[in-house]
C-alpha cells in the first residue's frame, strides 16, 4: 500500500499579512492624491502647472528673482555711489560699473555705465548683500529670456526700470514706507539739501582761507618787530659807551 506523504503545513506569518496591509495602504493613498489633484484639477481649474491660460501665479514677495537697481523715492535719485562693491564681490564676472568722481547733486561716485549681465548671474544675491547702500535688489520677475545672449545683457536703464517696478509694487503692498523701500542708508539729498551743503562747504573753506591769511599776516609782521627790537637796543648800547 502507497503511503502519500502529508503536506507540511507552512504556516503564515503576520507580516504576511502586514504586508498586504500595507500595499492597500499604499494603493490608496495614490489614489486619493490622484483624486485629489484631478478635483483640483479638472473641476476647480486650479492647476498645478500654470499655463497662461488660466493666468499666471503670484509670485512670494521674499522671491530672490532678477537683479534692479533702486531710485531714492525721497529725492528722486539714483541710490548707486560707485563703491564698486559689488562688482568686486560677483562670482560670474557679470557686473560691469564705470564711474565719474563728480556729478552735481549726487552724492558719492555717479555711475554712468553699469551693466548686469543675465547671461552669468546665478542670482546669488552677494551683490545684494555687499552694497552698503540700497541700491541692489532681488525682484520678483523671473521671466527674462530673449532671442539672443545680447538680450539678456541689462543696461542702467533697464535696471532701474526693474528696480523702479519692484519699489512701487513694495510701496503699492504696503511692505514698508518710502523710507523702508528705499532705505534709511540712502546717501541721496534733494537738490535744496545738496544746495545748502554746498554753501556751508564754501563758507567753511572761505573761514580756513581767512585764518590761514591772518596767521601769514602775523608771521611776516613778527620779523618787523624783531628787527626793531634789536635795533633800539643797539642804540640804548650806543647812548651808555657814549
Ligand atoms: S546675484 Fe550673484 S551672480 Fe548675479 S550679479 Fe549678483 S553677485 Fe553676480
Ligand atoms: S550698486 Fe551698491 S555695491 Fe554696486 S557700486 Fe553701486 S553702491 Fe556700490
Amino acid at each position: 500500500m502507497k503511503v502519500t506523504p502529508t503536506k507540511p503545513i507552512i504556516p503564515i506569518l503576520p507580516s504576511y499579512w502586514q504586508d498586504i496591509l500595507d500595499s492597500i495602504v499604499t494603493v490608496a493613498k495614490g489614489m486619493w492624491v490622484t483624486l485629489r489633484n484631478f478635483g483640483r484639477v479638472v473641476i476647480k481649474r486650479q492647476a498645478t502647472t500654470i499655463t497662461k491660460k488660466w493666468g499666471s501665479r503670484e509670485i512670494a514677495l521674499r522671491y530672490r528673482g532678477t537683479i534692479g537697481l533702486t531710485i531714492d523715492k525721497r529725492t528722486g535719485k539714483e541710490n548707486c555711489i560707485g563703491c564698486l562693491a559689488c562688482e568686486r564681490i560677483c562670482p560670474d564676472h557679470c557686473i560691469h560699473i564705470e564711474t565719474i568722481d563728480d556729478k552735481p547733486g549726487h552724492k558719492g561716485k555717479y555711475p554712468v555705465v553699469f551693466i548686469i549681465d543675465n547671461n552669468l548671474c546665478s542670482l546669488c544675491g552677494l551683490c545684494v548683500e555687499a552694497c552698503p547702500v540700497p541700491a541692489l535688489i532681488h525682484t520678483e520677475i523671473w521671466q527674462v529670456g530673449g532671442y539672443s545672449h545680447r538680450d539678456l545683457v541689462f543696461d542702467k536703464q533697464r535696471l532701474l526700470e526693474i528696480g523702479e517696478w519692484q519699489q512701487e509694487r513694495w510701496i503699492r503692498v504696503g511692505i514698508g514706507n518710502i523710507d523702508q523701500v528705499t532705505g534709511k542708508k540712502s546717501m541721496q539729498m534733494t537738490d535744496e539739501e545738496w544746495q545748502a551743503e554746498e554753501e556751508k562747504k564754501k563758507a567753511a573753506a572761505a573761514a580756513r582761507a581767512q585764518r590761514a591769511a591772518t596767521a601769514r599776516q602775523q608771521q611776516t609782521a613778527q620779523p618787523e618787530k624783531t628787527k626793531h627790537f634789536s635795533g633800539s637796543k643797539a642804540m640804548s648800547q650806543e647812548t651808555v659807551e657814549g
